[in-house]
């Protein structure tokens, strides 16, 4: 079939590197009967222990490891897009180094692209070994996001996915800074074949998310694929000027009819303050906004390499 680039993105993993090169080889006889010839992309994103190392020592071994290192850390997304950028196949997949996306499902994904498909894409159906509180806000996230983008973005995708040369380019054909993989696959296109799988915990080490920084990764994502929010301030401003306009006509009934004096301080305290409110939020999703367009005219690299081979 041609060459296979398999792009890893590691973080701090010196632990997992060499365990998941040696799952990845268990499948080695599918690859030679099928005439694939493997490539395996080590995206070292800024590591502060011996991840470049263990890599290093793998390639001492076998010739077909590659590493790409960052000159510090640059975030998953960097990786991604520094392993497509790197990787030479014809078929590329992106694997999560802690083994959370099983490499025994390969097989099956090269199998559909003989059928045609341009990529295979994989979600989880089921989230155990996770706390609720994330999972909850996860499912959330999903489904604001069916309902204002464009694009698809499916719950519980993961970054597993196997595309062929074609799908890679169109990927990289989209130079934004801020990037937000899951919506660029989705707003790519093409064919894609979906698998499904139980969660699978982490072999070793520990997440390199929390709470916090998956909520700032998903407004990310809000910013990346939607406009609704901006949206959002116009509807609520047509909205209270609406409320305004009757609430003058209620007043100027009232002074006529019943000659109503002056008073009400405690309402008009509330309808300023709740204004104003409206008013400082619709202008932080614009300096929101204004900060990604920032971030993009500023035209910075994505990611900057220490040390490649
Ligand atoms: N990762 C990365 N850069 C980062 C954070 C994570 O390259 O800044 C890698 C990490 O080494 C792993 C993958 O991204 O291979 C997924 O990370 P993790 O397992 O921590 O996330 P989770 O599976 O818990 O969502
Ligand atoms: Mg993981």
């Amino acid at each position: 079939m041609g060459l296979l680039s398999v792009i890893v993105p590691c973080y701090n993993e010196e632990e997992n590197v060499s365990l998941f090169y040696e799952t990845l080889m268990e499948n080695q006889s599918y690859y030679t009967g099928k005439d694939i010839t493997l490539e395996i992309l080590y995206v070292d994103d800024g590591s502060k222990d011996g991840t470049a190392l263990e890599v290093k020592k793998l390639r001492e071994r076998d010739e077909r490891v590659h590493l790409v290192s960052f000159s510090r850390n640059f975030g998953k997304e960097a990786a991604m897009f520094a392993g497509l950028e790197n990787a030479g196949g014809d078929y590329v997949v992106i694997m999560d180094v802690d083994l959370q996306d099983p490499p025994s499902l390969l097989p099956e994904m090269l199998s559909y692209l003989e059928q045609g498909y341009d990529s295979v894409a994989t979600r989880r159906v089921s989230r155990k070994g996770e706390p609720p509180v994330r999972s909850f806000f996860a499912r959330l996230f999903y489904r604001l996001m069916k309902r204002i983008s464009r694009t698809e973005i499916m719950d519980g995708a993961r970054d597993y996915r196997l595309m062929t040369r074609q799908m890679v380019d169109a990927i990289l054909s989209m130079k934004e800074y801020n990037r937000f993989t899951k919506g660029i696959f989705g707003w790519v296109g093409f064919q894609t074949k979906w698998l499904e799988y139980e969660n699978v915990e982490r072999a070793r080490g520990e997440t390199k998310w929390n709470f916090w920084k998956l909520f700032l990764y998903s407004l990310d994502g809000i910013a990346a694929f939607s406009t609704a929010p901006l949206m959002l301030a116009s509807v609520m401003g047509v909205f209270f000027c609406i409320v305004a306009f009757l609430m003058i006509i209620f007043i100027v009934v009232r002074k006529l009819l019943f000659g109503d004096p002056v008073s009400g301080w405690p309402s008009l305290v509330c309808i300023i303050l709740m204004t104003s409110g409206v008013q400082f939020f619709c202008t932080g999703i614009l300096g929101q906004y204004l900060a990604k367009t920032y971030m993009e005219v500023k035209r910075r690299p994505i990611y900057l390499v220490r040390e490649r081979f």
